[in-house]
């Protein structure tokens, strides 16, 4: 796979880390260091300076990625995630952010139960006014999480929430859209009442809002390019 050719020397990653994480110190809030495009060189980069939460959108690079590091890389996969993709990631991704319809949810079960494993999700939420992104509904989001029942898909335990915000400029919007999340977060951590549905992680925030995602209750910030540079797609 053709990964961007990035110059190691005009980023200091391991600075960027180490910045990152001291800014986090005595927070509720873990980062996710999101290395999608990003050579794995980088990704080494930011593992040596401590760091071991990686995110990457897309399933072939994610699979590309894992061997070529070390086996204590928890991956995360942050982007869509095609159903008939699950089975590639399925024996080792550490959490998936991107359940959005039942159907995936069931597929991760069973791709899960092949692997011998239990998969931890979060059910993605839509919460940006802007119509471009995936996602549930706040109301498919609850019943989907309400309406899982104590036997039922054993090879998956909901643990969260993921959304995204609008891309603006407007702080008052993404607080708002956050903070939307976070009292969805709160309600089904209230009602949920049994071990496959905890709400435990509020995946919300990236470079640009991570701040804001911080004040509304964020536990996982997803930081890209703040971390390894503007990513190139060209
Ligand atoms: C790319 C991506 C991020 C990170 O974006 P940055 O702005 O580079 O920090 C976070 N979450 C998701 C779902 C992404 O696809």
């Amino acid at each position: 796979m053709d990964y961007e050719k990035c110059a190691l020397m005009d980023i200091d990653i391991k600075k960027n880390i180490e910045a990152f994480l001291k800014s986090l110190e005595g927070k509720k809030t873990r980062l996710i260091a999101v290395s999608k495009t990003k050579p794995v060189e980088m990704i080494r980069a930011a593992y040596e300076a401590g760091q071991r939460d990686f995110g990457e959108n897309k399933v072939q690079e994610m699979v590309d990625k894992q061997p070529q590091l070390p086996a204590d890389v928890r991956w995360h996969l942050i982007g869509h995630l095609q159903s008939n993709k699950v089975k590639y990631i399925a024996p080792f991704v550490h959490l998936v952010h991107s359940v959005d319809s039942e159907k995936l949810l069931k597929t991760i079960d069973k791709e899960a139960s092949k692997a011998g494993r239990v998969i931890d999700c979060l059910l993605q939420v839509h919460i940006a006014e802007e119509d471009t992104k995936f996602g549930l509904s706040i109301d498919e989001a609850r019943q989907l999480a309400l309406g899982l029942l104590p036997g039922q898909l054993p090879h998956v335990r909901i643990v969260g929430l993921m959304g995204m915000a609008t891309f603006t400029d407007d702080e008052q919007q993404i607080k708002r859209e956050f903070g939307q999340l976070k009292r969805l977060f709160d309600e089904l951590g209230k009602a949920a009442n049994h071990d496959r549905v905890q709400m435990k992680e509020l995946s919300m925030g990236m470079s640009g809002d991570y701040r804001l995602a911080m004040e509304e209750g964020s536990t996982l910030v997803r930081v890209g390019s703040a971390i390894f540079g503007e990513r190139n797609y060209a």
